[in-house]
Order: C-alpha cells, then sequence, then structure tokens
C-alpha cells in the first residue's frame, strides 16, 4: 500500500491538503474488507501520522515565500487566472492592434483602459498629459507600486497581411496623413497592462499596500511621461508618488526569452528641430537670395563632427538627423528649411557638447551667410529623457519573481546584454521624485518558428520594431501577463525603507 500526502502551503501559511494520491483500489477493497480493530488502529496511525507531518511542515506566518512548494502553489494560482483570462485578451490585443493611434491622439485605447479598470474597482484618473490614464488599488499597508503601460502607435503602414492588421490612415498635427500601426508592441504592452490589474485585483488577499496602473501617452514622441507629470500626475491627480516602478517593453526575440539587466540599459536622448531662415527667390538668381538649404546642408555634414570630433571615442554618443524639410519645387529657393535631429547619450556633458555644438554651427553657417541676428536659426529643444538606469535591488526582486515562471538560462542579464543607444522615457514618470527606484525589462515577442526561420535565413531577427512587418506573436500575451504579475508580486513584498540604501 502506498500513500502519498501532498501538503500545500500558501504565502500565509494556510494548508492545503489535495489528497491522498494513488491509492490503490485492491487496498482500499483490503481496508473494507479488514477487521473494524485493525481499521480503528490503521485509522490512528494515520491521523498521528498526518498530525505530526502538518506540525513539523509549518512554516513561520510570513509574507514572504518560504518554500518552493509555496512558490509552486501560488504561481499555480496566478498561471490559472491568466489561462482563463487569455481568449479575453487576446481579443482586446487584436482589436488595439486594429486600432492603433498616434502619440496624445490614444482616445479609443486609453478608453478602453479606463473602462476595465473601473470595472475591476480601481480608482481611475482620466485626461492626464492629455489623454493618460491612472488605476490606484488601495489595499491596506505596504509599499506603492506602479505598473507603466505605453498606448501610442508609429507612423508606420503595416505589411503583415494578418487578419487584425491595421489599415488606418491618420491625419497629424502638421496636416499630413500617414498610414499607422503598432510597430513598437505597445498594444501589447497595454494589454498586458490590463491582464495584470484584473489579476491583481482578483488576487488581493495575496498582497498588501498600494497598486497604480498608468497607461501613457506619446511615449514615441519622448513626450508623454513628462506630459503626465507636468499635468499634475501627483498633484490635481492626486497619485501617491510610488516607491518602485516596475514596466515592460517587447523585443523581437523567442516568446519565453526576458531581459532584465540591471544599471544602464538605454541612452538618453533629445529631438530636436532647427529651422534656418533665410530669403527666398528664383531658382536662377541665387545672388538675390540667402539659401536655407545650402544652411541646412552645411550644417548637417558638420553637426557629425561634433560626434566625431569633440565626444571623448571611448564614448557612445550618436546624433542623427531623420528628417530634412525645405521647398515643393526645382526652381524655387524657399525661405526657410527644417532639419530633424536626434540624439543619444549616457553621460550629460556630451549632451551639452552636441547641444551647444549644434548652436554653434548654426549660429556660424548663419553668420557665413551675414544673416541679421534677427534671422538666427531657431532651435525648439522637444521631447528627451535621461539614460534608464535600472535600480540594482528593484531588478533583482523582479528577476526573482520571474524565475518562478521562466528558468534562468531564459532571462538575459547585463552579463550577456551591452546597454543599447535606444531610449526610453519610462522612467520620467519617477525621475523628478525623490524615489526614484525603477526597472524596466523587455519580453520576448516573436513566434519561436519565425524567430528559427529568420536565422536559417542569416538574419539575427524575424523583424525590427518600428517596421511594418513587426508583430507580436499572441503566446506573448498570457507569458507577458505572467510575468509581470509575478514581478509585481515580488515588489509588493517589500517595503520602502531607505531611499540611500539602494541603488
Ligand atoms: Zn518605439
Ligand atoms: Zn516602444
Amino acid at each position: 500500500m502506498k500513500y502519498e500526502l501532498t501538503i500545500i502551503i500558501d504565502g500565509k501559511g494556510k494548508f492545503l491538503i489535495p489528497g491522498l494520491i494513488d491509492t490503490h483500489i485492491h487496498t482500499m477493497f483490503e481496508f473494507i474488507t479488514m477487521r473494524k480493530s485493525y481499521k480503528f488502529m490503521l485509522l490512528c496511525g494515520f491521523f498521528l501520522f498526518l498530525l505530526l507531518n502538518l506540525t513539523k511542515g509549518q512554516p513561520k506566518r510570513t509574507n514572504k515565500k518560504t518554500t518552493t512548494t509555496v512558490s509552486n502553489n501560488f504561481n499555480i494560482e496566478i498561471s490559472h487566472a491568466v489561462a482563463n483570462d487569455s481568449l479575453r485578451l487576446i481579443e482586446i490585443f487584436k482589436d488595439l492592434h486594429a486600432n492603433p493611434e498616434l502619440g496624445f491622439m490614444e482616445i479609443r485605447t486609453a478608453g478602453i483602459v479606463a473602462k476595465e479598470l473601473k470595472g475591476l474597482g480601481y480608482e481611475v484618473k482620466e485626461g492626464i498629459g492629455k489623454t493618460g490614464v491612472a488605476g490606484i488599488l488601495k489595499n491596506g499597508q505596504g509599499p506603492i507600486v506602479m505598473y507603466r503601460a505605453d498606448m501610442d502607435c508609429n507612423a508606420v503602414k503595416e505589411t503583415t497581411g494578418l487578419p487584425y492588421a491595421s489599415n488606418k490612415i491618420v491625419k497629424k498635427d502638421d496636416g499630413s496623413s500617414t498610414p499607422v500601426m503598432h510597430a513598437c508592441g505597445h498594444d501589447a504592452h497595454t494589454t498586458w497592462l490590463m491582464g495584470v490589474a484584473k489579476i491583481m485585483a482578483s488576487m488581493k488577499d495575496k498582497w498588501a499596500g498600494t497598486l497604480i496602473f498608468v497607461a501613457q501617452p506619446a511615449e514615441e514622441a519622448i513626450l508623454g511621461a513628462e506630459a503626465m507629470v507636468n499635468d499634475g500626475l501627483y498633484s490635481k491627480y492626486g497619485v501617491p508618488e510610488p516607491d518602485y516602478l516596475f514596466g515592460m517593453h517587447t523585443a523581437p526575440v523567442p516568446v519565453s526569452l526576458v531581459a532584465a539587466a540591471k544599471g544602464v540599459r538605454m541612452a538618453g536622448t533629445d529631438q530636436i528641430d532647427v529651422t534656418f531662415k533665410g530669403i527666398g527667390g528664383h531658382g536662377s538668381t541665387p545672388q538675390l537670395t540667402k539659401d536655407p538649404i545650402i544652411m541646412a546642408a552645411a550644417a548637417i555634414m558638420e553637426y557629425q563632427i561634433i560626434v566625431s570630433r569633440a565626444i571623448d571615442p571611448q564614448k557612445a554618443a550618436v546624433l542623427t538627423i531623420g528628417s530634412v524639410q525645405a521647398g515643393n519645387d526645382n526652381n524655387v529657393i524657399p525661405s526657410t528649411a527644417l532639419v530633424k535631429i536626434n540624439l543619444r547619450w549616457f553621460d550629460e556633458h556630451d549632451r551639452k557638447l552636441m547641444i551647444e555644438g549644434i548652436k554653434r554651427i548654426n549660429e556660424g553657417i548663419a553668420n557665413a551667410y551675414n544673416l541679421p541676428d534677427s534671422m538666427m536659426p531657431v532651435m525648439k529643444m522637444k521631447g528627451w529623457s535621461y539614460p534608464l538606469d535600472n535600480s540594482d535591488t528593484l531588478t533583482d526582486w523582479v528577476i526573482t519573481g520571474i524565475k518562478t515562471f521562466v528558468p534562468e538560462n531564459k532571462i538575459l542579464k547585463e552579463d550577456r546584454l551591452p546597454a543599447v543607444m535606444g531610449s526610453e522615457d519610462f522612467h520620467h514618470l519617477v525621475i523628478h521624485n525623490q524615489k526614484k527606484k525603477y526597472c524596466y525589462i523587455n519580453v520576448g515577442i516573436a513566434n519561436p518558428a519565425l524567430f528559427q526561420t529568420a536565422l536559417k535565413q542569416g538574419k539575427q531577427l524575424p523583424f525590427n520594431a518600428h517596421n511594418g512587418d513587426f508583430q507580436v506573436d499572441t503566446d506573448a500575451i498570457p507569458f507577458g501577463v505572467k510575468i509581470a504579475t509575478a514581478g509585481l508580486f515580488e515588489i509588493l513584498k517589500h517595503i520602502f525603507i531607505d531611499r540611500n540604501s539602494l541603488h
């Protein structure tokens, strides 16, 4: 006869006894037909065994995970919750994907998030920084934890051919029209947020503290986070400043891979528009004009000298011209030329060198063309962000949470991942606060078969972000919800004590 007794202890020290496993029918028959006195002795023995094992195995009452069995049971609960909601979430994702909205235009998306959070019992604030949403759930004493997703799409034409592909055309602020799609996975980010918010609300008895879910506008322009804070996220809207901020971004690597690395992960960035002023005229009489296109062309070439000659060659910086706009016809010299610049840097000193260098070059060229002070080129500073610098401690906690679902060899850390020149404004939700503890991770969203095919074709990735063929595998929806939930639960175990003791 073989009895296997499984005792599972949950996070609050409660016992769950799923029952006797592997009880043989033949043995049961022997027991039924046994003499009464033997039955009594056997039953006494069994209950004594049960009592001894329960007493021996009982952990101290604590919110911290104490054994592997604990986390298994807890994870089963999270897994079930995700599995039960996964079809609904995939439909939400497809709907968001088919209806992308550019930065600060996320009216429909924000409405869906707000409605969902309200339905789950969150206190919801809307219209923050134009279209931002915050949902707050106060659940007793504990840390204040914010989870952020961005909602905006890209001015890119979708080429995936998916049944739910976007065919939307949007009119931009400058009056021009552009096809749009979610080519950066923010539709997945928003769906993850809604999935996690639901589980956290349904498992309220398993955590304590305050949770804030933020659906942020206009990440692509690196403007949305600052817009929410400047609009009074923490003042006018009364959202509590978080002890910890957590968020996730898609990455075009197979579903199941996660990148969670400490320290500086992404570059700081600036978006700068430079307008060269000139005097327009007929293309045949340049001597009567001040040609802004020539000025812009000279500036574009000279800007590169800043990176190659002013910045320490051992440090990384990028100066890219993403757009040049001037004139409409072959034989007309226009009166202005617009140059759109993007900077990437890790050091504020280098940022200063680049911005001051651009200004000096602009003015030097304008002076060479003998323009008066009133016609000096105009520099418009737009979205910007500091380098993203993940808190070591918070990243450790997030990894601890994720590890319960993802094998360690599938979690890429700083030893396998150098920092990238890409940028984010995620951390600007807290960068001006006293506590600046944040962790931003990347989650694989590519179909594994597509990834393998790409490798066989000699490519490194099946597709890139900001490209028309970017696509999130629907398996990434439940996967993302699961790991975000696991990360949040782990973070919620840690009350913020000393803001200076943690990196
Ligand atoms: Zn993007
Ligand atoms: Zn993005």
